[in-house]
């Protein structure tokens, strides 16, 4: 078998680049370990910056989102038992945010792929890629107990940061990385949002976040230690922490409703550099992972993915090698900055365990400044709404 572009992984970013390629004519074929509902089902990331939805909408895969996506011009950042309002739109020249599940996103390029008729196979096994420094690398894997081998001109590693794409890349990269010391507990529940717009909370016990995914159900986070076992947190103990966290002093506070899902995720900044060796390239998670404070991770594997689109597209329309040979840099510039950003939020909004009193206060003081300046809040809504880039494709 053999095709221009061997995908690795169907999240986000393996299933917008076999979009993207589509649009110019060029054959791909995704590979997924997983089967499709677990795809679907994955909890995870809820908010699209306003690049992410432009590319979509240029691409042609925004007609659900738009009819149920949910536009928020603002935020919140609470602290000291007030919220204090973020006009997004209004410090931005009307850009947004858009609340709508990575479930859906995932959904809506699964149907854009079925109809172009591309090959997107689910449950391969035992995937592993070979020769990427030759202009032939293949890609090997198991589907339906039979051995399969695909040869490729390019093989993009759209795996995930637990993929085999990364650690194939072999010795000539440096890996960036920094724990952090807490993981959020985060909840979705069957309660219609209180808030129109999310709310981002620094309390003395901790960081919470309001959000929500529908006009039906919230999404809610609080800090926890890492290694927090879910099994410690009875559904009302987490009512009773999320209210004491996100209650205000104006008596706005949280609708309380059914759980129906719950985990613990641990916070990480991570990068690969370069995001590439011969010819495999590593987009979306597989190069990169930022702690979800700046709600950024989904936005970047989308940014990777368009950069890569347009190069390979370039090689094969010129013969040129140029943008293949500048993609990790290029993307990296965004990375780096987006890294920079969800660090920020990251440090801002929760407590550390080695801090002490001052620490607290300093924060307080810088979540006061923030919020009464507004070169500040400009600083923090360009970065929100995400940084500007040219989505034409
Ligand atoms: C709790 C949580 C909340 C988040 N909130 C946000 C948010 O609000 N906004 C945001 O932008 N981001 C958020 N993120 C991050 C976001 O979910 C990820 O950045 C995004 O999923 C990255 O997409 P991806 O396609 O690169 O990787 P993934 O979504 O991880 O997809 C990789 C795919 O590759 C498959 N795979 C792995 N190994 C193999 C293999 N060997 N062979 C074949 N297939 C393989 C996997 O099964 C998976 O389907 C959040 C993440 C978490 C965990």
């Amino acid at each position: 078998m053999h095709t221009q572009v061997g995908i690795i992984g169907a999240g986000p970013a393996g299933l917008l680049l076999g979009h993207l390629l589509h649009l110019k004519g060029i054959d791909s074929v995704i590979l997924e370990r997983r089967n499709h509902e677990y795809v679907i089902d994955r909890v995870r990331a809820g908010v699209l910056e306003q690049f992410t939805v432009d590319l979509m909408t240029q691409t042609g895969v925004e007609a659900r989102l738009h009819r149920e996506g949910m536009r928020h011009d603002s935020l919140y950042l609470s602290f000291a038992g007030r919220r204090h309002h973020v006009p997004l739109a209004e410090l931005t020249g009307g850009k947004a945010i858009y609340v709508y599940g990575q479930n859906e996103v995932v959904k809506d390029l699964m149907d854009a792929r079925i109809a172009t008729g591309r090959p997107l196979h689910y449950e391969v096994q035992n995937v592993s890629v070979h020769n990427i420094d030759s202009s032939k690398p293949a890609i090997h894997y198991e589907a339906d107990g039979k051995q399969e081998e695909l040869k490729c001109d390019f093989i993009a590693g759209c795996d995930g940061f637990h993929g085999i794409c990364r650690p194939a890349l072999g010795d000539a990269v440096t890996f960036y990385d920094k724990i952090y010391p807490f993981g959020w507990l985060g909840i979705l529940a069957e309660a219609a949002p209180s808030s129109e717009a999310l709310v981002y909370t620094y309390h003395e016990r901790g960081f919470a976040l309001f959000s929500m995914r529908s006009p039906r159900i919230t999404r809610l986070y609080f800090q926890v230690p890492p290694d927090e076992d879910i099994d410690k947190w009875p559904d009302d103990a987490i009512w009773d922490e999320m209210l004491k966290r996100l209650s205000t002093q104006d008596g706005w506070k949280p609708n309380v409703g059914r759980i129906l899902n719950k985990n613990v995720t641990a916070m990480r900044s991570f990068v690969t550099e370069p995001m590439r060796a011969g010819r495999l390239y590593l987009a979306g998670d597989s190069a990169h992972i930022v702690p979800p404070t700046g709600a950024k991770g989904l936005n970047l594997a989308a940014s990777d993915v368009l950069h890569l689109a347009r190069a390979i597209a370039s090689f094969y329309g010129t013969g040129k090698t140029d943008l293949l040979d500048q993609y990790s840099d290029t993307a990296l510039q965004r990375v780096w900055k987006t890294q920079r950003f969800s660090w920020w939020m990251t440090q801002t909004l929760h407590r550390f365990p080695d801090e002490n009193p001052f620490d607290y206060k300093r924060q307080l003081a810088d979540l006061d400044y923030i919020t009464g300046s507004r070169a500040a809040l400009t600083s923090l809504a360009e970065n929100y709404v995400g940084l500007p880039l040219d989505v034409s494709f």
